[in-house]
């Protein structure tokens, strides 16, 4: 068997074995119906540009700051920032958190975005001992080392928004369609279920990591959390990566980067982990950073179905940031299969790889 004879959604080219896909009586997948929801939504472009305009003048001239942004230096979240003080005049707060995993062009752009924009920063960076021991058990547990850094971007710079007095947190894109589940305020249980992925902080209690220590990965009590309201920019217009990297780069002299791994120059250069992300996603599930975007594109009437499986064969390939990854974390490449394993859909297994 060969990874391009695994079934796939008839409209988008994912496999059977993406996490949780279903198929209805023409093959479609449900991911592909939900897209159809939000591109109806999108396609009401200036009423809802309006909307977020109302929406953001609530927010307005009540602290010191209007706003945060949750701010890595990538290309969607410089440009949500862009768009909050550019467009809509708000005095934004740029929020980063550090998962040690930065880049030197990510932190550039950081360091560009903030001078163009003139805007404030506040950063947090957690113990790397604890950092480390999270992503390990998170590996274990979902075959996904990045818990930590996923859960932390919300929890810290909630809390953070907590004492700088500010009421909205302004998330960029919608790529993950988190938008779905999340409207005005956050709800614990989504949270619980969409950004932890189902570990709450407190099942890492052990092994050196301590009730204390883990609360920066959860929410505050429900009283404060009612006082935070979000927003997701994705979900008021539409979010053209293209257009996007373009205007960063003529506005704010944002750069794209050769990342050592990246099958893109502009995606996700700011974490130099992410592409043994999608390895290992690819590893565990059958598909990868191309056959990803090439679902997109299909879904978005960009490229045909051919050149779509055109893509699928690109992926899967070790990143050359592998052997840095196992190094970072002290394990050896057999080791961190050996984790792997029992994370991996039985269908793959029969693969060779
Ligand atoms: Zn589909």
């Amino acid at each position: 068997m060969d990874i391009m004879d695994l079934k796939r959604c008839s409209r988008c080219v994912l496999p059977e074995t993406f996490p949780g896909i279903k198929f209805d009586q023409e093959g479609i997948c449900q991911f592909c119906k939900q897209a159809e929801t939000l591109q109806n939504i999108v396609k009401k472009k200036e009423s809802r540009l309006d909307d977020l305009g109302k929406l953001l003048d609530n927010y307005r001239g009540k602290g010191r700051y209007d706003c945060m942004v949750p701010f890595s230096g990538g290309k969607d979240s410089a440009y949500a920032l862009y768009l909050c003080k550019k467009k809509f005049g708000m005095n934004p707060l740029a929020y980063n958190f550090n998962n040690h995993f930065q880049t030197d062009v990510g932190r550039a752009n950081v360091e560009k975005v903030l001078k163009g924009l003139n805007v404030d920063l506040v950063s947090f960076t957690p113990k790397w001992e604890i950092a480390k021991e999270l992503s390990l058990r998170a590996l274990e547990k979902r075959g996904d080392f990045c818990w930590f850094c996923n859960t932390g971007i919300w929890s810290t710079s909630i809390q953070r928004a907590l004492i700088e007095n500010i009421r909205l947190i302004v998330f960029a894109d919608g790529e993950f369609d988190l938008e779905r589940y999340f409207t005005g305020k956050i709800n614990e249980l989504q949270f619980r279920e969409v950004v932890q992925e189902r570990i709450p902080e407190t099942e890492f209690i052990g092994n050196a990591l301590t009730a204390e220590e883990l609360k920066i990965f959860g929410l505050p009590l429900k009283a404060e959390l009612d006082k935070i309201d979000i927003v997701f920019m994705g979900h008021y217009m539409p979010w053209d990566k293209g257009e996007i990297v373009q205007l960063l780069k003529d506005e704010l002299d944002w750069q794209e980067g050769v990342v050592k791994g990246n099958t893109t120059t502009f995606e996700h250069i700011d974490c130099w982990a992410s592409s043994v992300r999608e390895y290992l996603k690819f590893y565990k599930h059958g598909f990868g950073r191309k056959s990803q975007l090439a679902s997109i594109a299909l879904r978005d009437k960009k490229i045909s179905r051919e050149e779509a499986y055109n893509e699928l064969p690109k992926d899967g390939f070790i990143p050359e940031s592998l052997p840095d990854f196992c190094k970072t974390f002290g394990i050896t490449e057999q080791e961190l299969f050996i984790i792997m394993e029992p994370h991996r859909n039985p269908k793959l297994k029969k693969i060779a790889s």
